[in-house]
């Protein structure tokens, strides 16, 4: 039985959809107003982790992540660079998505846009005027949190009384400042702006949410994500315009992953380690390494992203790829011996019992790497048949169906490579050792190394 850590009541809780084999599942998507940071991808990277895990567990799963292309940020930056707020935030859209991809984060079932949502927002801006708790002030409209007794339920603050009344402009601040919150804020010169029924302006952050969530998912869904610094304010607002329109219960499940730092220090631009996906590749690092450090360390632990890590999530994904062309050497379609399998499905209980645990990636990593130890040590006292060793494969791919670490043939093989080593070895069957020996020089300077075995030639990648 799957259980996750629900931010709303703090516990882990079992997890039952709403509808039976079917979860509604929401991500609050970058700000795109710069390109998204390693601290951004872990909380992508985990988003991915649970979405290919509840379908692995057979779940239909209905995933919307919101891309907020208007807010504070984006209007400044557009405006210092002179461009239109639709073509600034068109950039970093596909940069964001060209880096999904890299990382091998599979994209949502749906990506709406904030601008392309405004008649939604303005309609539950409506709703929550209507019903009596809002006020407008100098053409901007704000949320009042003393109308709604739950505002603090999820981050657990007691917000009763003190600061209601006092207005917030800014889309961020700290619980210490909790205020009445802008739904709508009035035209601004040099601001992009819409036409609306409450007025000409622009939408809150939070209200774009609220209103892209409920429009594809409904009223109420089963689980919303997002950083653990996005609880307050932006949840919690979240959580009190939607439930004040709707009368019903929001959201589910609220699941948080932690913070990352970096080599022990908070990531920062001044300290210089502040990294984007590009600056990592353009220093060597694999995407896949960086995936794995992501996704290696528990979600709700804080991770520390450090260079040793990534070269030993090189290594680690090296011995899983190592070991699979082992197995490939040897593997038979036939079938496996009886003991081998059933440890098989006992390793796959172990990864199950691990993920069900909320997510426990680093022990279901430790579940797959005892298995491979286990066997190369039945292929050391040669009881690794051919059947055995074709469930071990098939088996590592369905494990990384939800890890997706792992790199297919091709792409660990480029087709130049493979010809290379074609070519040396025909140059062995020529005698022609010198040509041999500069074909394998070439490929060790390409990160290959080869390995003359009495099977034929092996050959694996090295750092
Ligand atoms: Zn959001």
């Amino acid at each position: 039985m799957l259980k996750l850590h629900n931010t709303l009541g703090n516990k882990d809780e079992e997890f039952h959809p709403l509808e039976e084999g079917v979860v509604r599942f929401y991500t609050c998507g970058p700000t795109v107003y710069d390109y998204a940071h390693i601290g951004n991808f872990r909380t992508f990277v985990f988003q991915d982790i649970l979405c290919r895990y509840l379908r692995y567990r057979n779940y239909k799963v209905i995933h919307v992540m919101n891309i907020t292309d208007v807010d504070d940020k984006t209007i400044q930056n557009a405006r210092a660079q002179g461009m239109t707020l639709k073509d600034y935030t068109t950039k970093y859209t596909e940069a964001f998505l060209q880096d999904c991809k890299t990382l091998r984060i599979q994209l949502p079932d749906l990506l709406p846009r904030a601008t392309d949502h405004i008649p939604e927002m303005v309609a539950l801006i409506e709703t929550l005027e209507k019903k009596g708790y809002t006020y407008r002030k100098d053409g901007s409209i704000y949320f009042s949190i003393s109308h709604f007794p739950g505002y603090g339920k999820l981050s657990k603050a007691d917000f009763s009384g003190a600061q209601s009344g006092t207005r917030i402009d800014t889309d961020k601040y700290d619980k210490e400042n909790a205020r009445d919150f802008v739904l709508w804020k009035a035209r601004k010169e040099g601001e992009d702006f819409w036409e609306t029924e409450i007025g000409p302006g622009r939408p809150g952050w939070h209200i774009e949410c609220s209103a892209m969530s409920m429009k594809y998912l409904g009223e109420t869904f089963d689980i919303h994500c997002g950083g653990v610094d996005l609880v307050f304010p932006h949840h919690e607002n979240e959580i009190a315009q939607s439930e004040c329109a709707t009368g019903k219960p929001f959201v589910r499940y609220w699941i948080h992953p932690e913070f990352l730092i970096v080599e022990g220090e908070k990531m920062s631009k001044s300290l210089g380690n502040y990294f984007t996906l590009k600056d990592l590749l353009s220093q060597g690092y694999s995407p896949e390494a960086i995936r794995y450090l992501l996704l290696s360390v528990h979600y709700r632990k804080q991770l520390n992203f450090t260079k040793d890590g990534l070269h030993q999530a090189q290594s680690s994904i090296q011995r899983l790829e190592d070991f699979i062309l082992r197995a490939k050497e040897i593997a038979k379609p036939e079938e496996p011996s009886p003991d081998f399998n059933a440890e098989v499905q006992a390793v796959r209980e172990h990864f199950t019992d691990a993920m069900d645990a909320d997510l426990n990636t680093s022990a279901a990593l430790a579940v797959i790497f005892d298995f491979v130890r286990f066997a190369y040590q039945k292929d050391s006292q040669k009881a690794f048949s051919g059947g055995d060793a074709q469930v071990a494969i098939d088996f590592l791919k369905e494990m990384d169906g939800v890890f997706g670490i792992l790199r297919t043939q091709s792409e660990l093989l480029d087709e130049e490579i493979a010809q290379q080593i074609e070519a040396r070895q025909d140059a062995r069957r020529r005698r022609d050792f010198a040509e041999a020996d500069r074909i394998r020089q070439w490929l060790l300077s390409k990160g290959i190394q080869l390995e003359d075995t009495r099977e034929g030639v092996r050959w694996k990648r090295i750092s």
